[in-house]
């Protein structure tokens, strides 16, 4: 059945870019776009209004955890004046052998909710670095009936962080758990790399720089390249991490990453805040820059995660310029890529004190085309004959925005998640008038709220002082709460 997706603003690809026509059409077959642009000649079986949206690419969320980032709202608090911004208190360092995993049911509403929460953030690919705890065949049937299109793999490392009862981090090594991760991740991509009608894709996550050793990044690298899967891990992601890779190493771990021959074209890097380019790292030797944009791995920038940390990317401007592969993704909550694009504009300014930097241009590139390299995908981030039908339509003309004359620049400055009004992925509708086509929302939230709930009141169990989590994180103002 041929769709045509008629009247509105269509972002096309065209001459190795992004190009917009007022008023134009997508039309899909078979999950794959058969023309984008201007008006379609051809005769089509249904047709879908896309008058006053934006018609554009699904975008790529690189940077989505779903079992970890249920109860990351804490993270939206850093009034933790240790750490140095670290994300430990999501981590949940805990006393060694005090904290119990969620429940399977538990794990299985967070993570429900998370890929709901990001697809109606305008994701339609969504990277999942770090969730997929088992219970794997029940992760491929949530994909399935969600509609999503998502690369995972369950992340494995060879050192935990724990606190000791003072609260002081520390690393606790168990080799043989990591080379047991990496093995469980071939197995479980050798059995479901191309489920859910090959919307399901598998990616090797040895979760950080630091938490994995040199022969199990080696190995891992080694692993993605005979099973021909993208890879990702944390690099550059907080102070703790660079310093501990400096004193290990004697180089950044970017540079480390190089030297191992972990960075290429297939390696995406979740943050590389950290690097000879940033002030607070304090190591202006090298550079790294040059070095990301030789190998050319992508940098999975999650511009709103690290302003909440008051730390920002030096810069978006700067990567870009040297020649860096930039992607977006949200990391914790809103996983909203519309407000990501803002947050990447805005703060590209910021950084470099100057207006011209961050453009609209530049920041949809990086949630589109941008996220693709890695994937190894010329048939996603954007809409052109042959490229697979994964189509956001985006409202524009309501009164939360104002009259505009370029529909990317008014998407950038006024527009939200909360405007995704369809998305379409492999050609099947997964959202539509704002809401989640197979799934009932006001359950999958109650139930992760339930959940989320229960994660957060077993904090004192683990935490190294016994804390509750209105210790940890004080609430605005004195809360009251319910049967306090
Ligand atoms: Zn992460």
């Amino acid at each position: 059945m041929k769709t045509c997706i008629t009247g509105g603003w269509v972002v096309a690809f065209r001459n190795g870019g992004h190009e917009v026509f007022e008023g134009g059409e997508v039309v899909y077959e078979n999950g794959a776009v058969v023309h984008a642009g201007g008006a379609y000649a051809g005769p089509v079986d249904e047709r879908i209004d896309a008058t006053g949206m934006l018609v554009a690419p699904g975008f790529i969320n690189t940077h989505v955890h779903t079992s970890g980032n249920g109860g990351d709202t804490m993270l939206m608090d850093m009034l933790k004046n240790d750490y140095r911004t670290t994300n430990y208190m999501s981590f949940a360092a805990p006393i060694k052998g005090r904290q119990v995993p969620p429940a399977g049911e538990d794990m299985a509403a967070i993570r429900r909710f998370v890929l709901l929460h990001a697809m109606k953030g305008g994701a339609t690919t969504i990277i999942d670095v770090g969730g997929l705890r088992g219970d794997w065949e029940r992760y491929a049937e949530l994909i399935e009936s969600l509609g999503a299109r998502v690369y995972a793999g369950p992340s494995f490392r060879e050192r935990n962080t724990f606190t000791d009862p003072q609260g002081r981090i520390y690393y606790d090594s168990d080799t043989e758990a990591g080379r047991k991760g990496l093995a469980a991740a071939v197995d479980y991509i050798r059995a479901f790399n191309g489920a859910a009608g090959g919307r399901l894709r598998g990616m090797l996550n040895p979760a950080q720089v630091e938490t994995c050793g040199e022969a199990l990044l080696r190995d891992t690298k080694a692993a993605a390249r005979e099973l021909n899967v993208p890879v990702h891990t944390h690099a550059g992601g907080n102070l703790l991490e660079f310093a501990e890779i400096l004193r290990e190493q004697r180089r950044t771990p970017i540079q480390y990453l190089a030297d191992i021959g972990f960075l290429d074209a297939r390696t995406l890097i979740g943050h590389g805040v950290f690097t000879t380019a940033h002030p607070w790292s304090h190591y202006p030797f090298g550079d790294d820059l040059r070095v990301l944009a030789e190998t050319g791995a992508t940098v999975g920038h999650c511009p709103y995660k690290y302003a909440k940390m008051a730390i920002v990317l030096r810069s978006f401007q700067r990567y870009l310029e040297a020649g860096v592969t930039l992607a977006l993704g949200t990391d914790t909550f809103p996983m909203d890529m519309v407000s990501e694009l803002r947050w990447a504009g805005i703060l590209a300014k910021v950084a470099d004190e100057n207006y011209q930097a961050g453009q609209p241009r530049d920041t949809f590139n990086a949630a589109t085309l941008g996220g693709c390299v890695f994937l190894g995908r010329d048939d996603l981030g954007r809409l052109a004959p042959g490229a697979r039908a994964d189509i956001i339509l985006v409202r524009l003309d309501h009164l939360h925005s104002a009259p505009y004359r370029d529909p990317i620049k008014a998407l950038v400055d006024f527009g939200s998640g909360r405007d995704v009004d369809t998305a379409i992925v492999e050609g099947r509708t997964v959202i539509a008038g704002g809401h989640a086509v197979a799934l009932d929302e006001a359950q999958v939230y109650a139930h992760a709220r339930d959940a989320i709930g229960r994660f957060w009141q077993h904090v004192p169990d683990w935490h190294w002082a016994g804390a509750t989590v209105d210790q940890v994180i004080p609430p605005a103002y004195p809360l009251h709460r319910r049967g306090d």
